[in-house]
């Protein structure tokens, strides 16, 4: 992977608007893009604050503030948990995995209105769409667990709604 090349959008992004690429916004900007997890403002501080010691959290807050604000980094609001920042400029969705925790990018499939049932005439100008379920890796722990659960073949077709009910708590 090649690093710092997503600079350059940043820079045309920065132009643009008239943003001044400060040392702190690269910073923060280069955290969310080196690795695309989704982090809190705080886990964004975290690892900004290794690159640069100096760095504080009312900084962090502001570069994601005026960054957000910008169209560059997109906040992600997931229930009550705290907001994490993406910095994936293609329109996607969001999938969080009740298991785990972890959000990934989802990209959508061929035209906005696709698989929405819409009153006629409508027209989507935006996605904002976010999918709850379970990851790979929980969806196959799932499997297993029931699997040791239950000795019944029927374990495996449990609803994916039955499965979620029994991670939660
Ligand atoms: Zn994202
Ligand atoms: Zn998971």
């Amino acid at each position: 992977m090649k690093k710092n090349s997503s600079i350059p959008a940043y820079e045309s992004a920065m132009g643009r608007d008239g943003l001044r690429l400060t040392p702190q916004r690269r910073q923060v900007y280069e955290v969310l893009m080196d690795k695309r997890d989704h982090p809190t403002a705080t886990e964004v501080f975290l690892r900004a604050q290794k690159r640069m010691p100096s760095i504080s959290l009312a900084t962090v807050y502001n570069c994601l503030e005026t960054m957000v604000g910008n169209g560059l980094v997109k906040a992600v609001h997931v229930d009550r948990a705290p907001t994490r920042f993406c910095a994936n400029l293609r329109e996607h969705g969001h999938f969080h995995c009740a298991g785990c925790g972890q959000i990934s990018d989802i990209e959508f499939s061929d035209s906005r209105e696709q698989g929405w049932t819409l009153p006629a005439g409508f027209l989507v100008t935006q996605h904002d769409v976010s999918l709850r379920g379970l990851c790979s890796e929980c969806a196959t722990s799932v499997k297993t667990a029931s699997a040791k659960d239950s000795p019944s073949k029927d374990s495996k077709k449990r609803p994916v709604s039955q499965q979620l009910q029994h991670l939660k708590k």
